[in-house]
């Protein structure tokens, strides 16, 4: 949450309805959250709101400012884990943001340099890779099947087979305290799953640097990609991925298999029989289930392999 403050009381409630006057795009009260998250768990945000387009976001950010709202971005929620009391205050969705657009084709003649695209932060990342692939681009094909946005993908450090996402970005647009700002991707500091961010800010956009590629060529990096993840990740039930990060050099599933912990289940929330990273929600699996399978599967892990697992998911609401 990016500002101090509760807004779910009568004063918030007031102000929360000063808001509908200045906003364009969709405002959810009340708004169940495990409509919005993979894991289907999470009580109710104060406000979801959905701004129609950039200068309706800053807006908003203005008017929850202005009344000490607190705030938080999200894509599709599909690395999200939203406890059961909810979330005090807004919950900003950045989908409606999604153009994607060629700001430098590549050049002509084969072999030659590459191309330059800019996607808004609520673009998906298939999107953007079929867009890419229309241009002659690509390199970007192992984000085809990570399910999200592009702001998502940008925040996590979203990536599959040893690479990232950000290292295909060459700079990102930043909404930080109501300004615009853009900033050379060596300007932040990012890693394994993460790219720090002030609480403030909010990923609008990124510039990604891309190879000259055949499009049949990206075609075969997409339809490899999703038959992967149709074989490895198809775990059946609803699941926010891989919940734990790998540790240096090793697989969180393989950590979990050692302490015996697949197929665990803790109310409606098991470690998958398929692939021992994912947690499933098997129906009816409510936030404080996944947290302390979470926690059990951490112990377990630590005293069997002396490795502390440390979650992928983001973990948010109140506690
Ligand atoms: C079946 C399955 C398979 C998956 N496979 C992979 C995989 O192979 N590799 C991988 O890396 N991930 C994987 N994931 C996890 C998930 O898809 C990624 O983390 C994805 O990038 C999340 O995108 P999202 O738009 O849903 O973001 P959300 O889940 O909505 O948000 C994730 C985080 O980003 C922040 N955020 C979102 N948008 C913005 C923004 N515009 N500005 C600032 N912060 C923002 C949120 O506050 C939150 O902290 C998988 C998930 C599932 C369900």
């Amino acid at each position: 949450m990016a500002a101090g403050g509760k807004a779910g009381d009568d004063a918030g409630g007031n102000k929360l309805n000063r808001i509908a006057l200045e906003i364009r795009g969709t405002l959810l009260w009340d708004e169940p959250m495990h409509l919005h998250t993979s894991l289907k768990t999470g009580g109710p945000a104060d406000l979801y709101a959905i701004p129609e387009d950039a200068a309706d976001l800053q807006v908003l950010l203005q008017c929850l400012k202005d009344q000490n709202i607190p705030w938080m971005a999200v894509g599709r929620g599909y690395n999200l884990l939203v406890r059961d009391k909810g979330i005090r205050g807004a919950v900003i969705s950045l989908q409606r943001i999604d153009r994607i657009e060629l700001i430098s084709p590549p050049p002509a003649g084969e072999g030659q340099g590459g191309g330059r695209i800019r996607a808004e932060a609520g673009a998906e990342n298939l999107a953007l890779v079929r867009f890419a692939q229309e241009q002659g681009l690509g390199g970007i094909g192992f984000i085809s099947g990570i399910p999200g946005t592009v702001g998502g993908a940008i925040k996590m450090n979203a990536g599959a087979y040893g690479e990232g996402i950000l290292g295909r970005t060459e700079c990102l647009t930043l909404l930080s305290d109501g300004e615009i700002r853009d900033f050379c991707i060596t300007e932040l500091n990012y890693g394994y799953r993460h790219l720090d961010l002030k609480p403030a800010e909010i990923v609008l956009a990124a510039i990604f640097r891309l190879d000259e590629r055949e499009p049949l060529h990206t075609e075969e990096e997409i339809r490899k990609d999703l038959e992967l993840r149709r074989s490895k990740h198809n775990v059946g039930f609803p699941s926010a991925g891989s919940f734990f990060k790998n540790p240096a050099g090793q697989a969180a599933w393989r950590l979990i298999d050692a302490a015996g912990m697949r197929g665990f289940m803790v109310g409606g929330a098991q470690v998958s029989e398929v692939h021992s990273n994912f947690l499933v929600n098997r129906g009816g699996a409510t936030a404080e289930d996944f947290l302390e399978l979470s926690d059990i599967l951490k112990k377990a892990v630590l005293s069997i392999s002396g490795v502390t697992l440390v979650e992928e998911v983001r973990i948010v609401g109140e506690e």
